[in-house]
């Protein structure tokens, strides 16, 4: 089976793990996609749900890891590659001087990404007629699992422990909405620069639009390197229903802020995060996607993950089918209009491991490359 079409199926799917403990800590609860493990298969380090209702009766299985650390994915008995864990990470074990363990502050995604919440609580989380149906922001924070306001002393410590002993390439920053008309960019713009002045990381802030587009200048020169500002759905009724909070914001502000913000990051340093499988047709992404691209937004499709204990944990997630009609497409898209993955510096589009877009990206280019030599 091709890598990306093993991906797209796994993260359809989920897996059942043979050895639950394989590998370090899956990530559950928190802001944005959640309820995954981090697996490597073919080089690509993919987030894969393992504790959602789809995961647990999934045809795939990945095995106990063998002595090498190497597992086998299997479905129906037949094997149809080989994955490995990522190792724990050295800085889970550190402490900040106020007691505070580093897991709790900021985590490693994918293979070498330090991602973080720093505001974990959201305006639009507070009432349910608000809140956005598929995120998880509360959970993690009521389970203990972090903390509620991350310092910028604090992501600097551990931003620096990350690089060091991890070997960490880059950093997201993500956060809930707090009060006010800036929607989280000022928050982003002080640990960008705590972060900074400790270490040289690349960083990712992601935030809703601010209602200032002067907030984009501010967070360049504070250190902020690309900026995802995350659509999510992408049609009115969809975002209304699904998320009927953010659905406040137009999306014609958010058009005008990927204009206006572009110019400040580079092309291809703004991007935004899509949920397919929420309601949104394929062609209506795909048209918002040409849209995006042709504004030079990198649009990072990943399949919507129905994470356990929110509104939407029984709704099912899109088939590999219509993940491949997608971003099959996309992959293209982005090639013509020359925005790549490896070229974005920090954030999700980079790392890619929530979706299957990456390995497509360079599926295209091998085809490419292929044409040309025949
Ligand atoms: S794509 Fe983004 S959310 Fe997904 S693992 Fe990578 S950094 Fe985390």
């Amino acid at each position: 089976m091709p890598t990306a079409q093993l991906i797209n199926e796994l993260q359809s799917y989920g897996v059942r793990l043979v050895d639950p403990i394989a590998g370090h800590e899956s990530r559950r609860g928190g802001a944005g996609p959640s309820d995954h493990k981090a697996l490597t298969i073919e080089g690509m380090t993919v987030m894969v749900p393992v504790h959602t209702a789809p995961a647990f009766s999934s045809p795939y299985f990945v095995e106990k890891p063998d002595a090498s650390g190497r597992s086998r994915v299997s479905r129906d008995g037949v094997i149809l590659g080989e994955a490995s864990f990522p190792r724990r990470p050295r800085f889970y074990e550190l402490v900040t001087a106020d007691g505070v363990p580093y897991w709790k502050i900021a985590v490693l995604h994918g293979r070498d990404v330090l991602a973080t919440t720093v505001l974990q609580t959201c305006v639009r989380y507070l009432s349910r007629t608000k809140t956005c149906q598929f995120c998880a922001i509360g959970q993690s924070l009521a389970a203990g699992r972090t903390i509620e306001r991350k310092t910028p002393a604090q992501l600097a410590e551990v931003a620096k422990a990350a690089v060091a002993l991890d070997g960490v390439t880059h950093m997201v920053m993500t956060t809930g909405t707090p009060p006010g008309r800036d929607r989280g960019a000022a928050i982003l713009a002080e640990s960008a620069l705590a972060v900074k002045a400790a270490v040289d990381l690349p960083i990712q802030g992601q935030c809703e639009p601010p209602d200032d587009d002067g907030w984009f200048a501010r967070m360049k020169h504070a250190g902020i390197d690309s900026l995802g500002m995350h659509l999510e759905a992408v049609t009115p009724p969809v975002r209304a229903r699904i998320m009927p909070g953010k659905a406040q914001v137009s999306l014609d502000r958010y058009f005008e802020a990927f204009a206006a913000a572009v110019p400040v990051f580079g092309r291809g340093q703004v991007s935004t995060y899509i949920l397919a499988g929420l309601g949104d047709a394929k062609e209506a992404i795909l048209a918002a996607c040409e849209k995006l691209v042709a504004l030079g937004v990198y649009p990072f499709v990943v399949p919507f993950v129905p994470i356990s204990g929110t509104p939407l944990e029984s709704h099912p997630p899109p088939t590999p089918a219509f993940m491949h009609e997608i971003l099959q497409p996309l992959a293209r898209m982005l090639r013509a209009a020359g925005l790549r993955a490896t070229d974005i510096k920090a954030g999700c589009g980079k790392c890619g491991a929530c979706s299957a877009l990456s390995t497509y990206e360079r599926d295209a280019a091998e085809r490419e490359t292929w044409e040309a030599a025949e």
